[in-house]
């Protein structure tokens, strides 16, 4: 079969690789049907996820088949159609009792990391019955992509942790597709204003779309500032931070009202300064979290109902084979106007 391969920073190829097997009896094969290329993939290419070895196929996030199940399986037969998390959880240890899925003993972010992903014609799926959701017939397959990582990512790390309420002032700072995500999962919640922040006027439009009240184009205006103006000087409830650089996280800072919520979902490579010295006494929360994926099942029903629709997060479609052209697509978002490329197993 062939896979996107990782050759170290910078170096990538689409070649060929012996296909998984069974390694344990709680594992999976899965035939992709539809894979996609995340951010965390791009970090993974300039070198800053030192996990991830020369050689190692990429992707954590995909739909497709089951081909062969092992003996302890028993939720999954070869033939399902399979959404593959991209948290693996063993369901036993002590994190994953937890609903820490993310700190799984046995498992947590390793596809694409430190096991071979699905950026490939077939993948092995430890602990299955676990990692695995079957995909509802007439559900829409590109949005249940959606759901391996930016939804649950969304909802969990960005609108529960931020816990946003009826009539709240929601930012969101960074309007890829990680905040697009939060955006459409916070509408459950029914917030008042939701105030997009990103200097990309593509970006902006499709929040907009989605259901932002406001928008602030960073290149053009001083968003705190205009924050700030927007709230009467109160500041926001909630601000989501999904960028991952200093400045937005600053930014933040600079807009969260008395009693506010910030929830980080960005990844971050650098130190950021935290102003304690004018935040100590404002009542407000920061928290962080890798996404545990134990909501995949609820947002899948919103999905299957129509509540949520997530197909405007994907701009453009692609071979698995072209998956080179792709990830040049991906890379060049702004250029290219690309939220989300779906790959179609085409080998
Ligand atoms: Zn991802
Ligand atoms: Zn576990």
């Amino acid at each position: 079969m062939n896979a996107l391969v990782y050759h170290g920073p910078g170096q990538k190829s689409w070649e060929e690789v012996p296909k998984p097997g069974l390694q344990a009896t709680t594992d999976a094969v899965v035939r992709m049907t539809k894979t996609t290329i995340c951010g965390t993939d791009l970090h993974i290419l300039k070198g800053d996820v030192p996990t991830v070895s020369e050689g190692r196929v990429l992707g954590h996030e995909g739909i497709g088949v089951v081909e062969s199940a092992g003996d302890s399986v028993t939720r999954f037969r070869p033939g399902d159609r399979v959404l593959i998390s991209c948290i693996t959880s063993c369901g036993r240890c002590d994190f994953c009792r937890r609903g820490m899925c993310s700190h799984c003993e046995d498992g947590g972010w390793i596809l694409g990391n430190t096991i071979h992903g699905t950026q490939a014609g077939f993948v092995r799926i430890p602990w299955a019955d676990t990692s695995l959701h079957h995909i509802p017939v007439g559900a829409d397959e590109d949005s249940v992509v959606m759901l391996s990582d930016i939804l649950p990512t969304g909802y969990e790390c960005g609108v529960l942790n931020g816990c946003v309420k009826p009539g709240d002032v929601l930012a969101i700072v960074g309007a890829g597709p990680i905040g697009l995500a939060t955006l459409l999962t916070a509408k459950f919640y029914a917030p008042g204003d939701i105030i997009m922040i990103d200097q990309d006027d593509h970006r902006l439009d499709t929040a907009r779309k989605l259901g932002a009240t406001k928008l602030i184009n960073t290149k053009r205006d001083n968003a705190a500032e205009k924050v700030m103006a927007m709230t009467f000087g109160n500041g926001v409830n909630v601000a989501v931070e999904a960028v991952g650089v200093p400045e937005t996280f600053e930014l933040c800072q600079a807009i969260i009202a008395a009693g506010g919520h910030i929830a980080n979902v960005g990844v971050h490579g650098r130190s950021v300064p935290l102003h304690l010295e004018r935040l100590w006494s404002r009542n407000i929360t920061i928290t962080t979290r890798l996404v545990d994926a134990v909501s995949t099942g609820l947002l899948l029903k919103t999905i299957v109902s129509g509540r949520l629709d997530a197909r405007p997060l994907i701009t453009h479609h692609f071979g698995l084979s072209q998956a080179i052209r792709a990830y040049e697509t991906f890379a060049h978002a702004a250029e290219q106007s690309a939220l989300k490329v779906i790959l179609t197993n085409d080998e």
